[in-house]
């Protein structure tokens, strides 16, 4: 693992291994019934005991940002701060603090509610917060992405630092990519062609109602046309310039419920598992593979 974990093993002989009690579910799953390790809560001078007894650290990049007229403007935060503490229960991870001003496309941040942090800005805080994270000792990072917007600045900031610290790896990834098109028309939870993906959809209210149905508000949004489907063959980025008429959401939004949402973020929160679980047993493979 990494090396001031190593080390401190070494000179300090403590191990605290996590207790992590998981109740049974009626399908037979496992279901986390206790919280994470938070890096807030850590007491000073608990902080190299709290390192060393997890395997990882699990930042999770949220968003302030228009959602449409029916959902949070932290609605991105709500949800993958969600789905980091049940990960992180499942991993044994260590949770970093939700990383909530972000940078957002020029489509949403023209809507009153919305904080964009410009592009450059934004890789150098997020490289300072990994630079610091590393320096705590922890030598295996997730970054748990809930935003578009986070992917261009994260994935600069990780090459920034990656080079950084001896023996250190750091993982990206955002949770609706665990939700591809082609398993969510499977799924039929949403009529639209794309399976309910697009900003403020019916797919991200579903979610965001999971987490804090009290927070949605169906009744302030109206369905909107169908967006396009442009899945199925390669991965793609598409950035426009700022749509005056465009009302800051997309689609069928009528079709969002919280029980779908519950339905879809544990598929995602499973397939986030089973990926840090592969990484972490391959973690002597050379390279980046
Ligand atoms: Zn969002």
């Amino acid at each position: 693992m990494a090396y001031f974990t190593r080390r401190d093993v070494l000179r300090t002989g403590i191990f605290v291994p996590a207790t992590i009690s998981m109740a049974f579910s009626e399908s037979g799953a496992t279901e986390p019934d206790s919280h994470p390790k938070r890096l807030e809560e850590v007491t000073g001078f608990e902080l190299d005991a709290a390192v060393v007894a997890h395997r990882l650290a699990i930042l999770p990049l949220g968003s302030l940002e228009f959602h449409g007229p029916h959902n949070p403007l932290g609605t991105d935060s709500i949800i993958i701060s969600g789905i980091a503490e049940r990960v992180a229960v499942r991993t044994n991870a260590f949770l970093l603090p939700t990383v909530t001003f972000t940078l957002c496309p020029s489509q949403t941040a023209h809507f009153r509610g919305t904080v964009s942090i410009r592009p450059e800005v934004m890789t150098m805080y997020l490289a300072e917060i990994l630079r610091n994270t590393l320096r705590l000792g922890c030598g295996r990072i997730f970054v748990l992405n809930g935003h578009d917007g986070n992917i261009g600045p994260g994935r600069g900031a990780i090459s920034e630092v990656a080079h950084e610290a001896p023996d250190s790896a750091i993982l990206f990834a955002s949770w609706w990519e665990f939700l591809p098109t082609e398993l969510m028309k499977k799924l039929a939870l949403f009529s639209q062609p794309n399976g309910g993906h697009g900003h403020g959809g019916p797919l991200e209210t579903s979610a965001v109602a999971a987490f804090r149905p009290d927070l949605v508000r169906l009744s302030a949004a109206h369905d909107l046309p169908e967006p396009p489907d442009l899945s199925g063959g390669p991965p793609y980025f598409l950035q426009k310039s700022i749509a005056p008429e465009w009302p800051g959401y997309s689609g069928k939004v009528s079709e969002a419920s919280s029980e779908k949402g519950r339905q879809l973020v544990r598929i995602s929160e499973d397939g986030i598992v089973k990926l840090v679980e592969n990484w972490l047993s391959n973690d002597d493979a050379p390279g980046s593979w």
